[in-house]
């Protein structure tokens, strides 16, 4: 029986965090032996926050460097940059005029980053930004879209243009499942615990970077709030603990219960020591691998044509079905 597809993207808007490596990367490395799998470094998504031509031309060389550090295998894996492949912007072209303002208007992300902007100055492409994802998964007919769990409402208006598609043209699409861990599928800013870190996020107190120094990540660990009162229990009234125990607890593959119990009568002090220790051990090799080629940007950027040629053969195949079923071929 031939393998079942799983594809997902990563923005280029910043250097990647613990909260990708955990919701995200790390789940993208363990699908990688069972499943076909496509990877993309979402370059065209990126550009719907203001980037500066250098940072974003960096940036995407240190997203596609993490993801082979954070043990991507190029030979197993399609990675590849979403603007590579034309497709991508075509098929989500067709999906816009699909797409219903009321659900766009319905997306917690579009709400949470447009913020307290009027309307007025708010970017279309950060509105229509799902319509894109939908393009850029439905391209590759995955079954499975391993994503954090803010993306899961990005993954369910994804099935239902498919299937929308599908009804009015008949069956092209294949109907994808979000893949959420249920564990560390988001975790929290450091300097606030009721946002999930984020690479895009305006004080870099909000994340630890998977390239930050050692001694970053110390003063990061250190910097990070904490709740009110003093012990160390796994409780939704001390949303602060609870993450940095989660994090502890998925860098060491165990349960947050079990680290909670070890730290029973400890103080906040204490336990930030031992998570710093945690956080570099685990982050430490990855780093290493990171750095070693970002200073070997002709040898990424090969790895990314590469995986192109292959991306392009499937995308052009199904854009092609969608155009011959709707007329425009
Ligand atoms: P941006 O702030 O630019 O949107 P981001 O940090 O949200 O950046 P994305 O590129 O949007 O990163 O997301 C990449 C993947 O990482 C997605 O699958 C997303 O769900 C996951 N992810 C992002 N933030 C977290 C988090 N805090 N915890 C767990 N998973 C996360
Ligand atoms: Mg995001």
């Amino acid at each position: 029986m031939s393998k079942q597809r799983a594809l997902s993207g990563i923005q280029t808007s910043g250097t990647l965090h613990l909260g990708n490596y955990l919701g995200a990367l790390r789940r993208f490395v363990e699908l990688q032996d069972t499943y076909d799998t496509y990877y993309f470094l979402a370059d065209l998504h990126s550009i719907t926050a203001p980037q500066d031509p250098e940072s974003l031309r960096l940036n995407i060389t240190n997203v596609a460097a993490t993801y082979i550090g954070c043990g991507l295998d190029p030979q197993r894996a399609t990675l590849f940059r979403q603007s590579d492949v034309a497709a991508h912007a075509e098929l989500g072209w067709i999906l816009t005029t699909l797409t219903t303002m009321g659900e766009l208007r319905r997306m917690t992300q579009f709400k949470d980053k447009s913020g307290t902007a009027k309307e007025e100055s708010v970017g279309v492409g950060l509105f229509t930004y799902p319509s894109l994802m939908a393009a850029d998964i439905l391209l590759y007919q995955p079954e499975v879209v391993p994503v954090g769990a803010d993306q899961k409402q990005h993954v369910e208006l994804t099935r239902d243009l498919a299937e929308r598609f599908n009804n009015r043209f008949g069956e092209t699409f294949v109907i994808p499942k979000p893949l959420i861990a249920e564990e560390g599928a988001r975790i929290m800013g450091l300097d606030d615990p009721t946002k999930k870190m984020s690479k895009s996020a305006a004080s870099e107190y909000n994340y630890i970077s998977l390239i930050d120094s050692p001694d970053e990540i110390a003063k990061k660990i250190r910097k990070a709030v904490t709740d009110s009162g003093e012990k160390i229990e796994l409780s939704d009234d001390k949303p602060a603990i609870k993450n940095l125990l989660t994090i502890y607890a998925l860098l060491q593959d165990r349960m947050p219960a079990e680290v909670t119990e070890e730290f029973l009568g400890k103080g906040y002090g204490d336990f930030k020591n031992a998570l710093t220790e945690v956080i570099l051990e685990a982050l430490g090799p990855i780093r290493d691998r990171i750095m070693e080629l970002t200073d070997d940007p002709a040898e990424v950027n090969r790895i990314l044509r590469d995986g192109a040629e292959r991306a392009e053969a499937q995308a052009t195949k199904t854009l092609a079905s969608v155009k011959q079923r709707m007329g425009l071929a």
